[in-house]
């Protein structure tokens, strides 16, 4: 990863974001107070304004965090704070040019922790934490077996996926859907949906930039672990 990569991967974010704030909001409307949607929008918005401004970041770090203070600022609602704490532990994770898929689950990591560490949820409770720790195991796993970064992502994404589905018949226990009691069972949890689409984009923008080894085309399978990938020493 580095900050070229990562501004793809907002890019793409803000992007699906934007394409997805209708069903966002009906999410919100279902189970919170309709904002989930229209939130993360104006937060994005002004992600974009940042990946416009000039030239990218040095580091990866300085980019994740940049990113984490606008969504604090701009997206409100728990979402904000939410979104805002794992962008900047993220950064504050990766003070690098780049950084091998290791360091990056890392800070994928680093993220989940300080979401939880802010929301006091765990997977179960119908957050975003039902889609973020999943993604975050699956990455870890899939790296640990050798894999390339675009391989984890996928996985990653696969994962968010479910487990952002997963929190359908949840009943929830954080946020403002725990009001409703076993009335928020039966939908899924809009931050668990933004979540998912966190996710997607990045396995998205990876394999959009994934080189393809001469040799290589078409054949089914991993390609075998890089050192530099796949070390957590990587820079
Ligand atoms: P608000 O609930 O303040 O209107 P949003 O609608 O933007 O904020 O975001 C709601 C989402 O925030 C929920 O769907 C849930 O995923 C997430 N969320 C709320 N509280 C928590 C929490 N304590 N821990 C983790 N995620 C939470
Ligand atoms: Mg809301």
């Amino acid at each position: 990863m580095d900050s070229t990569l990562v501004g793809a991967w907002l890019g793409e974010f803000a992007r699906t974001v934007e394409e997805g704030e209708a069903r966002l909001t009906s999410l919100d409307s279902a189970i919170g107070d309709g904002d989930h949607g229209v939130n993360m929008r104006r937060g994005v918005l002004h992600v974009r304004r940042l990946l416009l401004a000039g030239e990218p970041p040095d580091t990866v770090g300085e980019l994740l965090t940049g990113t984490g203070v606008l969504l604090r600022t701009h997206v409100g609602g728990a979402s904000g704070a939410l979104y805002g704490s794992t962008f900047q532990a993220m950064g504050a994770a990766l003070p690098v040019r780049h950084a091998g898929a290791a360091r990056f689950g890392d800070a994928l990591e680093a993220g989940l922790a300080a979401v939880v560490r802010l929301g006091a949820a765990v997977p179960g409770d119908k957050t975003m934490v039902d889609a973020f720790e999943p993604a975050v195991s699956a990455f870890r796993d899939v790296c640990a077996r050798g894999a390339d970064l675009g391989t984890a992502v996928t996985a990653a994404a696969a994962a968010a996926d479910v487990g952002a589905r997963s929190t359908i018949p949840m009943q929830a226990r954080k946020g403002r859907a725990s009001y409703l009691g076993h009335r928020s069972i039966g939908h899924l949890d809009p931050g668990a949906a933004s979540t998912g689409m966190l996710f997607r984009s990045l396995a998205e923008v990876v394999a959009a930039r994934r080189p393809r080894p001469a040799g290589a085309r078409g054949r089914k399978g991993r390609r075998p672990c890089v050192e530099s990938e796949c070390s957590a020493a990587t820079t």
